[in-house]
């Protein structure tokens, strides 16, 4: 489980220098930006918030996100 709190905190590296960057939580398994569509896996309950990371997964829909992520 990633925590309450972590989630309120934890914005989208890539838009948070001009945006709000809000994430939203998916099947505690990955965080989407509501702005860009950057999706960034939670891997052993951490959030890897990389911008690349979450590029990879740009094109990605959210319903063909695997759950869990995978490893690398
Ligand atoms: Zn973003």
């Amino acid at each position: 489980m990633v925590s309450q709190e972590l989630l309120e905190i934890l914005r989208c590296p890539a838009c948070v220098q001009e945006k709000e960057g809000l994430l939203d939580y998916y099947k505690e398994s990955w965080l989407v930006c509501r702005e860009c569509g950057r999706k960034y896996p939670i891997r052993q309950d951490i959030p890897v918030m990389l911008i690349d990371e979450g590029e990879r997964w740009l094109s990605t829909t959210v319903e063909n996100l695997p759950v869990p992520p995978p490893d690398k």
